[in-house]
């Protein structure tokens, strides 16, 4: 080998070496006149909302100095209220030069909705963007075969659409001994087109069923100017409804430890009824009120330990037990979704659980019976409103089973 090709050698690899070197130091670290060559990158950083995550917790996802956070957090309340907000839901910033504060935020909430705030000097200026989508009406008829949920299925219904129907209808009818197959069931519905395909959450505007032994009922939807209101759902013609969408549940995720009935008594080992149901969580997990209500009770109570118990427009009552910590007072009015107290293992317990009790006429009753504590009935301004809901919905119905003819284009002389 001659002197000349082992200089080209060695400058090759002096000048491989300097790229692989290059490619470990972290880009930041880099000259900036490296960063203008760079492709365009999208600036916003992005936090997706996990289960049980709240605008806190998210915002300390960002490397960001405590009272940057607190703050925007804080001012983020004044314009959306936080409990809407659900897993899934994005959160993204850009920074400022100083990578300290935020300059910009966009909160997106549904494909269809973005939050927008800006942040000038002490303020956070805000506005929201709602991208356009196109509404589609659908009538659906149905016969009963088996169940009214292979039915509704059947339909291509989603199983939200199809849960909200069904429990609507339960309120009406006692399927388990009244429906037949052969009967008839109308779903009208409003869906929402977004990029050439439906949303998720189809508005049921109208459903009715036709039984032979269950007979004919009808269900319209009511619904608030709040989209948002726990009180939009289906009722009947007396304004009751069966509105499972007012109920939520006590934890972001639900791992039964025991159910309610019988069980072997885990301090005397002896059979016990067991008044609830117990989900394994750990200590300090939020616990949520799982309806709309009003606190009745919150304190320690013997062997249930720290004890929330929430009233609900159905009369019903839900109780929460063994608490490690209670942040509501007994005469408080609480929402579906709110914070009522955290996870512990207060009282007669052999670890971290929530119990989770539900009270019916003064007796405890399986939990599964749930979505009857969302049972509302609207007031008579409510009625008012509900009678003309219902008048436009039937107009609508009228429209889409008989279109006006097209009009004809060729006059004829
Ligand atoms: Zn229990």
């Amino acid at each position: 080998m001659n002197i000349g090709k082992q200089v080209l050698l060695t400058i090759v690899i002096i000048i491989l070496a300097i790229f692989t070197l290059a490619s470990l130091i972290p880009k930041k670290a880099r000259g900036s006149e490296v960063d203008e060559f760079m492709p365009i990158v999208d600036p916003w950083e992005v936090q997706i909302v996990p289960p049980g995550g709240s605008i806190f917790s998210v915002l300390s996802n960002f490397e960001l100095p405590g009272t940057e956070i607190g703050m925007v957090a804080y001012r983020f309340g004044n314009h959306i209220d936080v409990t809407t907000i659900q897993p899934g839901d994005t959160l993204k910033v850009i920074l400022d030069e100083s990578g300290e504060k935020i300059s910009k935020m966009m909160f997106v909430q549904e494909p269809t909705v973005r939050h927008h705030f800006e942040v000038l000097g002490d303020s956070l200026a805000y506005f929201k963007e709602a991208l356009p989508v196109k509404r589609q009406e659908k009538i659906l008829d149905g016969t009963l075969e088996t169940t009214l949920d292979a039915a509704l299925l059947s339909l291509g219904l989603s199983p939200a659409a199809k849960q909200s129907i069904n429990n609507g209808l339960e309120g009406e009818i006692s399927f388990q001994s009244d429906a037949r197959k052969g009967d008839k069931f109308r779903v009208f519905l409003e869906e929402r087109i977004f990029e050439g395909k439906p949303l998720p959450g189809a508005k049921i505007l109208y459903v009715n069923y036709e039984g032979q032994r269950a007979g004919f009922h009808e269900l319209y939807r009511y619904e608030q100017d709040d989209e948002k209101s726990v009180l939009n759902g289906l009722y009947n013609k007396e304004g009751k409804s069966n509105n499972a969408s007012g109920v939520g549940y006590p934890l972001a995720s639900i791992h039964v430890s025991s159910s309610f009935g019988r069980r072997l008594d885990p301090f005397t080992g002896r059979w016990s009824t067991h008044n609830g149901v117990d989900y394994r969580a750990r200590s300090g997990t939020p616990v949520y009120a799982v309806a709309n209500g009003t606190v009745t009770q919150a304190r320690y109570n013997g062997g249930y330990g720290n004890e929330i118990r929430i009233k609900h427009a159905s009369g019903m009552i839900t109780q929460y037990a063994h608490l490690s910590r209670m942040s509501v007072r007994a005469g408080q009015t609480v929402k579906r979704g709110q914070i009522i107290g955290r996870v512990g293992s207060t009282g007669r317990s052999t670890g971290p659980h929530l119990h989770f009790g539900l009270i019916s006429g003064g007796r405890y009753i399986n939990p599964n019976q749930l979505r009857m504590v969302g049972a509302e009935k609207l007031n008579d301004k409510q009625m008012a409103e509900f009678a003309k809901q219902k008048e436009k919905i039937k107009l609508r119905m009228d429209r889409k089973l008989n279109p006006p003819e097209e009009p004809v284009v060729a006059s004829k002389s």
